[in-house]
């Protein structure tokens, strides 16, 4: 254990020699501020004397049940003397009295989190001295009382209350509101009224011993450490509790001495946009809390310059200097006493996403950073952020203090939206193609509502969760999405929803975050990015694409989000869903006849009938990914899903009884008999996906013949093709048997018909557990493997996919019982377990083998690293999230380079 446990700020050498040379062992033995203060000193810029005492001493004192560690006072009492020598004053002293302050820092920075003690030193003698050294009662006073009322409430414990009703009353019998309006004699009762109120509260009096002041100033840091406030912001942080705080002694300096002294805060770069221009405020004559505080009104740091011109000269220079030092973008605190500049703190600033692009970006380009450090400081959310447009902050907190919060529910897919509330989806696009901006609410949606979901801005569900239909569909097309807000009740009856009391009816105006899951009733003000806009964002991610292995490629089921996918940077398709064509308007009646038909001829007829329109479709996609692969799913979902719904067909059918119409009463009744017939209990573990295409092979091999049509079709006209056919939802290695030499068959005969080969692959996705086990057989056929890891965890968990969110995976999540929800972040125990085993097995049968995943979790930062740790060929997600997924695979090659 270490023996020294206090460390002028001269001394950081030592410091860093006793951690072994790390600046963030420094940090951690220092706390953040102490270590920049010292390590400011040791560059020569301007620092009032001073000393930290360490973590190390905090935790001591802490896990001996608040007792000082041995020796440590003494050395405090040491590095004041050198503190005193540097100073010529003495803590004490009437004639020169030493003022210092007693402040906070951890190795990070919790801001407001923890205590901090000012004008330790003064005392009824001292005070008496300072106003002979600096003429100025009513400053000697204010500090004085400022002392007694920090010190009552940080380390006495006094609540602030009395202290700030006495300062209330004073100023109420004068007749004034300011505090500026009090004059010496003021502050003097006002010190006098303080001090009464620590007797009163703790029997004793207000210590005026100066070194019993800076004990139990230096006690009350290292307990709030173990504070309320401290505890809850760790917790938020997620910041370790056992680094300890440091204890920063600093000599005291003056800001409002007068009107050759000020004080004030900067960046050095604006941390709103990132431009490189000195950002901040100040004001003459004033302590540190008034800028903060805002009671007075401040001034722009650059009229510093006629101000204080030499003061801000140094100032420019010491700001430029610290960024070259810390290569990073600073947020100072600085005082200038008469005239005297005192940097009092330097930190890495915080910033928009914006900024952080911009300062990482401009920073790389003026040589400060290396690209590779431009690419690993910008965070993967920073990216999300900027492709989606968002609320202003204020107008939100504003709605939320006027109750229009209504709810909140899963953040399914980032952005701000702002619409009328539309309860069904043809509404929705009725609405959105007469130009109006809506926001479909339901209380879930299914594959035919995805019209509507276009159409609108924003959905907002009150069931499912982050996998569910309408949050998968969402982020595919970049919608705002919030999902299973379940304290939304939605009366489709009443065309109406009623939220944390307020009722919206349809028609009206509400606004969704999707990025935080809020819904509020009313329009809030947004702003919006545009991707060709943000020339950093595109400049960084083209340093990012140097350094990534895995590729991106993308979900996109349409031509134009191919295209949109493409100009984000997408290198080929990972997924195209071909049962979402089936739902357009003039095709969904074809695949009903299709469904029900009672004979292989007419069911022929009516693929038939299909082909063109997927033909189509497929065209459109593989010209707008020209030369990338594309891999195209035959049909996954239940054939019911195409069927109208059973409930809603009963109805109609006992109303035509009722009135005795006969018009189209026996078609109404075979299709109920049709779709009753297709019932199944548990349809997401029933005929789907390979299971379905085993049973009903036409539909696959009209598939497989449109897709091989198409692409024999644009190869004529020049363009390059790489079709991939993936195969759903296989679990043993025969059902891919049974169906892919039928479906390879399909495609030989087409090229033969159109007389051009082309290159292909076969493959499947790995969605069963057992898939995934049986890696090495599954790979002896297929040629290609996609994780569908929505379903492999609905899988591997046992969790429904669309209902555990609502009901209990929040909560699990909330409660520790899993780390992360698995539907957003791979569970990298289980999940992951099973997808490296496929990987290894499917290679050991197939070197080659192509690995990829389109779950969900394709654009999410941390699944990302873990597909890039189990050596995946590509990553695959919405076309809005392949930026985050650029930046996010360099991300995870950077970080674990070997
Ligand atoms: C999956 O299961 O991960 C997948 C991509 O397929 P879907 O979401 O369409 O079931
Ligand atoms: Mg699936």
């Amino acid at each position: 254990m270490s023996s020294k446990w206090v460390y002028l700020f001269e001394e950081v050498d030592e410091a860093e020699r006793h951690v072994g040379g790390e600046w963030e062992k420094v940090r951690a033995l220092l706390g953040g501020k102490g270590a920049n203060l010292a390590d400011m000193t040791r560059i020569g810029v301007p620092v009032p004397p001073g000393f930290t005492v360490t973590t190390e001493a905090c935790n001591a004192y802490l896990a001996a049940g608040e007792q000082l560690p041995e020796g440590m006072w003494e050395e405090e009492l040491d590095a004041l003397k050198a503190v005193e020598e540097k100073t010529g004053k003495r803590l004490g002293d009437p004639e020169k009295p030493l003022l210092v302050s007693c402040r906070s820092g951890a190795k990070f920075s919790m801001p407001g989190m923890m205590d901090t003690v000012l004008n330790i030193g003064l005392n009824d003698e001292t005070a008496k001295g300072m106003i002979e050294l600096t003429e100025d009662e009513r400053f000697v006073y204010d500090a004085y009382r400022r002392l007694v009322q920090l010190f009552g409430s940080v380390v006495l414990d006094i609540p602030d209350e009395p202290f700030e009703q006495a300062l209330d009353e004073l100023k109420k019998g004068l007749g004034v509101s300011s505090d500026t309006d009090l004059a010496a004699d003021d502050w003097k009762q006002l010190t006098a009224t303080f001090k009464r109120i620590v007797k009163k509260h703790k029997g004793f009096d207000f210590p005026q011993d100066p070194y019993e002041q800076l004990k139990l100033a230096t006690e009350a840091v290292f307990k709030s450490w173990n504070g309320r406030r401290a505890v809850d912001y760790r917790n938020a942080a997620g910041i370790d509790h056992d680094l300890g705080t440091g204890v920063n002694i600093v000599t005291m300096v003056f800001g409002n001495i007068g009107w050759d002294s000020g004080t004030g805060v900067a960046f050095t770069r604006d941390p709103a946009t990132g431009e490189k221009i000195l950002y901040g405020d100040y004001l003459l004559n004033a302590q540190g809390e008034d800028v903060v505080a805002g009671i007075r009104n401040t001034k722009n740091i650059d009229e510093m310059g006629s101000d204080l011109p030499e003061a801000y000269a140094e100032f420019l220079k010491i700001c430029d200097r610290l960024e070259h030092h810390y290569r990073e973008m600073q947020d100072v605190e600085f005082t200038v006493e008469q005239k005297k500049l005192w940097m009092l703190q330097t930190r890495d600033g915080k910033r928009t996403a914006k900024a952080a692009i911009k300062i990482a970006v401009d920073m790389a380009n003026e040589g400060l950073i290396s690209r590779e450090e431009a690419v690993m400081r910008v965070k993967p959310s920073d990216v999300d952020t900027l492709m989606h447009p968002q609320f202003d902050l204020k107008a939100k907190a504003q709605a939320t203090g006027e109750g229009k919060l209504l709810a909140k529910g899963v953040n399914a897919s980032p952005g701000a939206a702002v619409g009328i509330a539309a309860f069904d989806a043809d509404l929705a696009e009725g609405w959105g193609k007469a130009g109006k901006d809506v926001v479909m609410v339901r209380p879930f949606t299914k594959p035919d509502d995805v019209h509507g979901m276009i159409a609108a801005k924003g959905i907002l569900t009150s069931e499912g969760g982050a996998t569910s239909h309408a949050a998968v569909v969402a982020r595919q097309f970049g919608r705002p999405c919030v999902v299973g807000a379940s304290d939304v009740v939605i009366d489709l009856e009443e065309r109406q929803m009623t939220a944390n009391g307020v009722v919206v009816k349809e028609g009206e105006w509400i606004s969704i975050d999707g990025g935080t899951g809020e819904a509020f009733v009313g329009q809030i003000p947004t702003v919006s990015p545009s991707f060709d806009e943000e020339t950093d964002l595109i400049t960084l991610l083209s340093w990012a694409d140097e350094f990534r292995r895995l590729e991106v490629w993308a979900n996109a089921d349409y031509p134009r989000d191919a295209t949109r996918a493409r100009s984000f940077g997408a290198q080929g398709i990972g997924l195209c869903r071909t049962e979402h064509m089936f739902f357009e308007e003039e095709r969904l009646p074809i695949v009903q006849r299709m469904i029900v038909a009672k004979s292989e001829e007419e069911r022929e007829k009516s693929l038939d009938e299909l082909l063109p329109f997927q033909r189509s479709d497929f065209e459109g996609i593989f010209k707008a990914m020209d030369g990338l692969p594309v891999i195209i799913r035959l049909i996954d979902p239940p054939l019911h899903e195409f069927m109208p719904d059973e409930r809603g067909l009963l109805e109609q059918i006992i109303e035509k009884r009722v009135k005795k119409e006969t018009k189209d009463l026996a078609e109404l009744e075979e299709l109920l008999a049709a779709v009753e017939g297709m019932h199944e209990s548990n349809p997401m573990m029933g005929m789907r996906g390979v299971r379905l295409s085993i049973m009903m092979p036409g539909i696959v091999k009209m598939q497989v013949r449109a897709i091989f049509e198409a692409a024999c079709n644009m190869a004529k006209q020049g363009v390059v093709v790489k079709p991939e056919v993936m195969i759903p939802l296989t679990g043993h290695v025969n059902e891919l048997k049974a169906i892919q030499p039928q479906l390879v068959e399909t495609a030989r005969q087409v090229m033969t018909e159109k007389g051009i080969e082309i290159e292909y692959k076969f493959g499947t996705m790995i969605e069963i557990p057992r898939a995934a086990i049986t890696g090495d057989e599954i790979a002896s056929v297929a040629e290609f493997f996609s994780f569908g890891t929505n379903d492999l965890t609905q899988m591997a968990f046992g969790y429904s996919r669309d209902d555990a969110e609502a009901r209990f995976l929040l909560e699990y999540v909330e409660r520790g019982i899993l780390p992360e929800n698995p539907f957003q972040t791979i569970d990298r125990d289980g999940v992951g377990e099973l997808m490296k085993m496929a990987v290894e097995k499917g290679r050991a049968a197939r070197p080659d083998l192509e690995v990829g995943i389109c779950g969900e979790h394709g654009g999410d930062p941390s699944s990302i690293e873990f597909c890039h740790l189990i050596d995946q060929n590509y990553v695959s997600c919405s076309p809005f999230r392949v930026p985050v997924a650029r930046l996010a695979a360099a991300h995870a090659a950077l970080h674990h380079k070997k």
